[in-house]
């Protein structure tokens, strides 16, 4: 039998297939790899070519393919990516066949495993089965949630002790029990009853399980942001637990490519950028799977022209196949020319957000654009729609105090209740204002987060040492 120090450890990836999902563990894999690990990323045919560009620079990461079963559940074959569903409008009935799609990648995915044999699995949360899976092979399974330590903490209470239960109406606050900080939430900040238990995107109480009897939990965030949240998820919930982020850190030469091929050239977005002062363009964008109304749509722009901020603003490309672009209002690009650009597709998010032109972004609080604009020492206009959102905006406007809100919101699948333009406008021009002294102060925070955020992942840093620690461990179970 082989020496377990003559042959190199090897961890398989295994994302669910959402970019917000994908982007972040393959990031992952790189770090793995950067230091000495073999490292395999599985995924299926049409989401390889989102990342293959990012990988083939850096140390070797092997890709394996498994076929996405879309036709035997009602999708088209070029479904593979959870971008799709809402890009086509296809509801809540399009998540459930993505995601029973998604159960039966189970049966491929554990041939891949007999095949290689790899020394560990780390798997999204999304794929419960795949605690069960690893166990079959004999090898840990790491569960990688792609959230903070403050969501995980704050999800397990309130699925704990369901204090939504405890009100009277939906709009009665009530305090979620037993964290760090007094942290308050009404029931429209939570997924409604169709969306929980057993009819949704997950099995929640799968989750919770595979989570709990997996061998731990890798986290994308770093020890300072958070040191409360980290501890209180190891020691008071028992999780073991290695955070190693911010990953997308991992990207310093080639920030431009991440995801999907970028609509717009790194060098016409560098050029437009150079010509900008110093923190005085605001980013906004929504991430890959957020469809607003072509109501709102047009309310932020309304709401972007008024605020006279020089912009970046991202639209994803299913806006215009839908609705046209009916909803930008007349002349707005000629209004707004030379200070403001749409960027109709895919942006290269990191490379824009790292650049020193831009003052802040307004963001959905998908936790890899929260942790991006943290890592970029930039305040935020908090917009949080589904998913940990309402949980992230938390952590960003309240216990880290980096955030403006844009005002009351409730937890929807298609974006909720419209924002008004005003609603915008006066977030946009308090966000970038230099004059109030409360913004100032999250100004500061946010840049003294943005440099402890880079010292993590630096030898020496909390995440350098817990990626280290953690291969460490693995190499030991070989
Ligand atoms: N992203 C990007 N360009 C875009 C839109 C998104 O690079 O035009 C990246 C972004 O940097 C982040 C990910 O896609 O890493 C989106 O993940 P997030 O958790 O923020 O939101 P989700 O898309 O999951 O709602």
């Amino acid at each position: 039998m082989a020496n377990s120090t003559d042959r190199l450890l090897h961890v398989y990836f295994f994302p669910f297939l959402a970019h917000g999902h994908l982007i972040p563990t393959v990031d992952m894999a790189k770090l793995f790899a950067g230091r000495g690990v073999k490292t395999t990323i599985v995924t299926t045919p049409l989401n390889a070519p989102n990342f293959s560009a990012t990988t083939t620079t850096g140390p070797d990461i092997q890709t394996r393919l498994i076929d996405f079963p879309a036709a035997e559940f009602g999708l088209p074959a070029e479904c593979q990516n959870l971008e799709f569903i809402s890009a086509h409008n296809k509801g809540w009935e399009g998540v459930s066949q993505f995601t029973r799609a998604a159960v039966a990648l189970r049966e491929p995915f554990e041939k891949l495993l007999e095949q290689d044999r790899p020394d560990c699995l780390v798997a999204d949360m999304l794929f419960p089965w795949a605690t069960e899976s690893a166990a079959k092979f004999g090898i840990p399974r790491l569960i990688f949630h792609g959230t903070s330590f403050f969501a995980l903490a704050a999800g397990d209470a309130v699925a704990t002790h369901e204090p939504q239960n405890r009100v009277s109406s939906d709009d009665e606050s009530f305090v979620i029990p037993g964290l760090p900080d007094e942290v308050r939430f009404t029931r429209r900040q939570l997924p409604s009853r169709q969306t929980t238990g057993n009819n949704t995107l997950i099995n929640t109480n799968m989750v919770g399980e595979s989570s709990s009897e997996c061998f731990g939990t890798v986290v994308n965030s770093f020890y300072e942001l958070e040191p409360a949240y980290a501890d209180h998820y190891r020691r008071v919930l028992g999780r073991r637990s290695w955070h190693v982020g911010p990953v997308s850190l991992c990207n310093a030469d080639d920030r431009a490519v991440r995801g999907k091929e970028a609509t717009i050239g790194r060098d016409e977005c560098l050029k437009w950028l150079d010509s900008k002062e110093p923190n005085t363009v605001v980013y906004v964008s929504f991430g890959s799977i957020v469809k607003f109304s072509a109501e709102q749509m047009r309310e932020i722009a309304i709401g972007i022209e008024a605020s006279e901020c020089q912009f970046i603003w991202v639209v994803r490309e299913c806006h215009q196949e839908d609705d046209g672009n009916n909803w930008l209002p007349e002349g707005f690009e000629d209004r707004t020319s030379g200070r403001g650009m749409i960027i109709r597709g895919w942006a290269p998010q990191v490379l824009i957000l790292d650049h020193a032109a831009i003052g802040a972004l307004v963001t959905h609080y998908g936790w890899n654009s929260t942790l991006e604009g943290i890592t970029a020492g930039l305040p935020m206009v908090t917009w949080p729609v589904m998913a940990d959102q309402f949980y992230n905006e938390k952590l960003v406007t309240e216990v880290v105090r980096i955030g403006v809100s844009v005002g009351g919101r409730e937890w929807s699948v298609d974006g909720g209740g419209t924002v008004g333009h005003a609603a915008v406008e006066s977030a946009l021009r308090r966000v970038m204002s230099r004059e109030v002294e409360e913004v100032m102060g999250m100004h500061r925070r946010a840049k003294a987060l943005g440099e402890m955020a880079r010292k993590a992942v630096e030898e020496g840093g909390s995440s350098y040492f817990d990626l280290s620690a953690l291969i460490e461990e693995l190499r030991s179970q070989t």
